[in-house]
């Protein structure tokens, strides 16, 4: 025989690797921006928490997108149990309160969870409704109205603009889950045959241009990394001159979200901001990536990013974990900034446009 059997294996693994190459597109060397290799933040801490393993995407990965619904499933049956508690009861003021502190117990927040609870009170009163199916409309109205904030499309530019790139920055606190969603996104892009240039800002740490690099080799863009140390704002001007370069249709710039302490990451991060101004003319996203399982205490760390930078849009993460769904409410609330994207796994398809009237009828339903 002419070909034994390890040498058959061996050209069917080549062939394969090679066809691969072509379906995701063109990959190109990553261009390094250089850097001074001392640590610029030693021992770094912040309010972020600890990341779990730097886990790049796997082929194949165990959560694929199965839509909101059956990630959010104790968080349904709590609410779907409150509301037929209150049915139950014949609206008693007990149920009301019990109502209201299942919806708090949902992360919906407190403000939130009694205004929503207020309102489904008094229409219930005005209209006569007492049945189940009625005042569980009633409650999802309530919800869906508290989510009617601002556009929920990511903003592209016209590629016949001749305006350059469209430019998305994406912030947010080690962990929450950044470079996963732009590896995400990045897919997202290309699937609708965009060109993307991905940039790895987040230059504290060389894992994590490594796993920026895993996502820019899975989905076929261009990737603009610097060396250890390098400045975060001049990675983001060389992967913005890239994008020129090439004509790519979108630049998608990771940041990093631990440094020595808040205000470091807050000037870095507007330094970043204002170079890209300078360089591209524009922003046209900034999305804040929060981690829905840290519940109210993501919050907190958005008013800090809020304050730094301004924010077009959140990408709430994780909502398949830990997540009781009911953040994005209190988010949209307290913030005035509309949840744009849901991350629902760690998998390349995991990531949903955030539509309120479905994520609402997701959580209240039977
Ligand atoms: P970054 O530090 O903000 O860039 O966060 P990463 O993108 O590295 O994500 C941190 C961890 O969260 C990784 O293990 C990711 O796989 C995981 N992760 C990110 N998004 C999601 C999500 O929507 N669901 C789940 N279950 N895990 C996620
Ligand atoms: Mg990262």
């Amino acid at each position: 025989m002419l070909l034994d059997g390890p040498i058959v294996v061996v050209l069917l693994i080549a062939l394969l690797g090679l066809a691969g190459r072509f379906a995701v597109g063109a990959r190109r060397t990553p261009r390094e921006v250089p850097g001074d290799s001392e640590d610029r933040y030693p021992g770094a801490i912040d309010s972020a928490p600890e990341v779990g393993p730097e886990a790049g995407p796997e082929a194949g990965s165990a959560t694929t997108a199965i839509g909101v619904s059956a990630r959010l499933a104790r968080t349904r049956s709590l609410l779907g149990a409150a509301l037929a508690d209150l049915v139950g009861s014949g609206l008693d003021e007990d149920a009301w309160a019990r109502l209201e502190e299942a919806l708090i117990g949902a992360d919906v927040g407190v403000e939130a969870s009694t205004g929503v609870v207020t309102e489904v009170r008094r229409t219930s009163r005005e209209r006569g409704v007492r049945d189940l199916a009625g005042v569980r409309a009633l409650l999802q109205d309530a919800l869906v109205a508290e989510l009617s904030t601002g556009s929920r499309a990511l903003t592209h530019r016209d590629p016949a603009s001749a305006s350059g790139p469209t430019v998305w920055l994406v912030t947010g606190v080690n962990g929450a889950g950044k470079t996963t969603t732009i590896g995400k996104l990045a897919a997202r892009e290309r699937a609708a045959g965009r060109t993307v240039v991905l940039a790895a800002a987040d230059t504290f740490r060389a894992a994590a241009a490594d796993q920026l690099a895993v996502w820019a080799e899975r989905t076929g863009c261009e990737l603009v990394r610097g060396a250890d140390g390098a400045d975060p704002a001049s990675v983001a001007y060389a992967a913005l001159d890239a994008a020129s370069a090439s004509g790519a249709d979108l630049c998608i710039i990771d940041t990093a979200g631990r440094l020595q302490n808040r205000r470091e990451l807050m000037d870095e991060l507007g330094k970043v901001a204002r170079v890209i101004v300078k360089r591209a003319g524009h922003i046209d996203e900034t999305l804040l990536v929060l981690d829905g399982t840290v519940g109210q205490n993501a919050l907190t760390q958005a008013e800090a990013f809020l304050a730094a930078v301004g924010v077009s849009g959140i990408a709430l993460t994780k909502l398949d974990g830990s997540s009781r769904g009911g953040i994005v409410v209190a988010v949209q609330r307290r913030l005035g900034i509309p949840v744009k994207l849901v991350g629902l796994g760690e998998g390349i398809d995991d990531l949903a446009e955030f539509d309120p009237i479905t994520f609402v009828g997701d959580l209240l339903a039977d």
